[in-house]
Order: structure tokens, then C-alpha cells, then sequence
């Protein structure tokens, strides 16, 4: 079988979607018209996904908040929060370029999303003639939105784990029963678990193994032949063309990372300084058997916060010398990062948001063609 390609999920929102949210939050607009505006940017980004070739394509996200707020806010500002939130919680992350992202915060019980994504892939399944994928929040963000250390009266840590856990579940089980072919966890906290930031307590307790355990709960309420389909997403960040945690040294995470018994992972890599020592490290922690199913390891080739475009040719060699560290049957070619996980996303170094956008397909049809071409140098 040739090296799978797979995108991770978000395309720049077009500057008229992003000024639309902007409407929207000031009242100016409705909630139909902002969608009406989401729907137009969505199918355009099946459209052009279609074009490239790509195998599963997504809506690039248009319709959502960010990759982490979806299920329980409209708007980044907090227009359409969900029962039980309020909008000053914990910063997600702190970016390099001083920016940062919060998340809010949980003020009572019980945790619910209102918003699932399968509401996303329904409507994408009616535009597309390409398998549809569809990317999902894990467990350890939404984890963060309970405070970091007090409990909250009436609604213990535990109970809200718990839901979280069958929130999370839910979310994955619909997506797949309105017709995704293929889910992936964001889990952009797991190399950030070990930043030990002093302006983001978070990230100084040694978080991961409980994220990993906790999305293992997860994970093991699905079959092995429904694990193939249900991949992790893990990067250093990507929004604003900035990154959070590229400075935690990877092999924390990649020594940890597979014990999720995931079926496939879409991994950062094209970004890092030494890209074999991540080959290697992947080559090395992925696992042949994962309770029942294989751990497809998914090398991200093109780096979505650069607007320089990668060649076909660096994407082959770069998939070449991965697989002489990982089996070429579980290798995979996928981008660093979705190429806007928030919904306001100016892409500075790209100029706009528009013009991001025509950059993502080029590096999207380079990933394509240079995986193709690995396949065949490597009789695959
Ligand atoms: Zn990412």
C-alpha cells in the first residue's frame, strides 16, 4: 500500500469568515449569518481539498471557535458559552511571540458540550465526494478547565473526569455515526505538560502521564477495528504562526506518547532542528500491537506556519529516511499542525489569512506528490 496521507484538521478562516465572527460577537450580525458565512468558507475548503487529491478531507474547521473550544463556545469571546463555564480560566498556552490562548472556567456541575462535532461532519458529508475526517478535543484540555487546584462545591474532580471521559466518547461515536472515516484527538497539551512555564502553573506539575491515562479511558471504550480510525494529533502549537512548547525537548513526550492505545498518530516533525532523532524516537516508542491494533505513525512533512513551500522532493526524502527508522507498512506523511486551530488567525508571516490559505493547498499537493514518489522509490 503506498504511504497514506492525511490532513490534521484546520485551514485559515478566510478574512471575511474572521470579521464575520467579529460581527457576530458585537451583535451586529446573526447567528445565521454568521453560519451562512462559515458554510460558504466550509465548502470552499472541501473543494479545494478535493483538488489536491487528498484522501479525507475536512472544512478545514470554519465552523468552529478553535480546535478546543468547539463543543463549548460559538466565538473565541465567549458568545455562546455553555452551562456551567465562565470565561476566565486557565491559559491554555503562552506562545513564543508573547500571545497567549485561555480556556474557561468550570464554575459548577455537570460538564456538557453543547456542540458535538459530528453537527460539522453531517454537513460536510452532504458537499464532499472525498471520505470525510473530522478532528475532536481530548479529554486532558477539556481536563483543564476544572481549577487547577481547588474543587469545586457539590461537583468533585473525579465526577467531573468522569464526565469528560463520556463527553469526549460521545463526541468521537457520533462523528464516526454521521460518517467521518477517520478521528483525530488534538493533544497539543502533551508537550506543553512539560514546559514548566512559572506563567502557566499548569505546565510546572507534571501533567502527562495523567493526560495520557486519562484519554486511555477513552481510547479503550472503542474496539480495536474502531481504533484504527481514531489517530492523535501532537505538535508544539500553531497559531499566529507562533508555537507554544517547541523548546520542551520531544523525547519526554515520543517516550510516552504511544502508550495511547491509539491506532494512528499525526506527528509534528518538519520543524524540528533533527528530524532523524525524531525517526528514530518514533521507530522506536511506536508499538506493532496496541491492545489489537497497529500504531500508524504519520511524519508531519510540511511545516504550516511558514510560507515558504516545501518541494515534492524534500517531502520524498524526508519520508525516505523516516523509513529506514519506522516500518514503511505503519509510515504515513501529514502536516505539522492544522494550518489555523483558532478562528482568528491573522497568519503574520504569511501576509493574510487568504493568502495562507492558497499556501496550505501548494504545501498540501507537495505532501501528496512527494509521498507518492517515496511510495514508489520504496516499491510500496
Ligand atoms: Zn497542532
Amino acid at each position: 500500500m503506498p504511504i497514506p496521507t492525511e490532513v490534521v484538521g484546520s485551514l485559515p478562516r478566510p478574512m471575511k469568515l474572521q470579521e464575520a465572527y467579529e460581527q457576530y460577537d458585537q451583535g451586529n450580525i446573526t447567528f445565521e449569518e454568521l453560519q451562512a458565512e462559515q458554510d460558504k468558507a466550509a465548502e470552499d475548503s472541501i473543494k479545494r481539498l478535493e483538488a489536491t487529491g487528498e484522501t479525507y478531507v475536512t472544512d478545514g474547521e470554519q465552523r468552529e471557535s478553535s480546535f478546543a473550544t468547539y463543543p463549548i463556545t460559538d466565538t473565541l469571546a465567549g458568545t455562546g458559552l455553555a452551562d456551567n463555564l465562565a470565561g476566565d480560566g486557565q491559559f491554555f498556552a503562552i506562545f513564543d511571540d508573547g500571545h497567549h490562548r485561555q480556556l474557561p472556567r468550570l464554575t459548577g456541575g455537570p460538564f456538557r458540550y453543547k456542540t458535538f462535532a459530528s453537527e460539522f461532519v453531517e454537513k460536510n458529508k452532504a458537499i464532499a465526494s472525498h471520505p470525510v475526517k473530522q478532528a475532536v478535543i481530548s479529554a486532558s484540555m477539556m481536563m483543564l478547565l476544572y481549577p487547577l487546584e481547588e474543587e469545586i462545591e457539590g461537583y468533585p474532580r473525579e465526577q467531573f473526569l468522569d464526565d469528560v471521559v463520556d463527553q469526549v466518547e460521545r463526541d468521537i461515536r457520533q462523528a464516526f455515526g454521521a460518517g467521518a472515516e477517520r478521528v483525530s484527538i488534538d493533544f497539543t497539551e502533551g508537550r506543553l505538560a512539560n514546559k514548566n512555564d512559572s506563567r502557566n502553573p499548569w505546565t510546572g506539575k507534571d501533567m502527562l502521564q495523567e493526560f495520557i491515562d486519562l484519554n486511555n479511558r477513552v481510547l479503550d471504550r472503542f474496539s480495536a477495528e474502531e481504533r484504527r480510525n481514531i489517530g492523535i494529533h501532537t505538535c508544539p502549537g500553531g497559531d499566529m504562526d507562533s508555537v507554544h512548547s517547541k523548546e520542551v525537548p520531544y523525547e519526554k513526550l515520543l517516550t510516552k506518547m504511544f502508550q495511547l492505545n491509539a491506532g494512528y498518530f499525526l506527528i509534528q516533525c518538519a520543524s524540528e532542528d533533527d528530524k532523524e532523532t525524531v525517526y528514530r524516537l518514533v521507530g522506536e516508542n511506536s508499538r506493532e500491537d496496541a491492545n489489537g491494533v497497529p500504531q500508524v505513525c504519520f511524519i508531519g512533512v510540511v511545516n504550516p506556519l511558514t510560507p515558504e513551500v516545501e518541494t515534492a522532493e524534500e517531502v520524498k526524502d524526508r519520508l525516505l529516511t523516516a523509513a529506514k527508522y519506522i516500518p514503511v507498512e505503519r509510515l504515513g506523511a501529514t502536516d505539522d499542525c492544522g494550518f489555523s486551530p483558532f478562528s482568528r488567525d491573522e497568519k503574520p508571516a504569511h501576509g493574510s489569512p487568504d493568502f495562507a490559505r492558497d499556501v496550505a493547498m501548494q504545501k498540501i499537493s507537495a505532501r501528496l506528490e512527494g509521498a507518492r514518489m517515496a511510495s514508489e522509490e520504496l516499491g510500496v
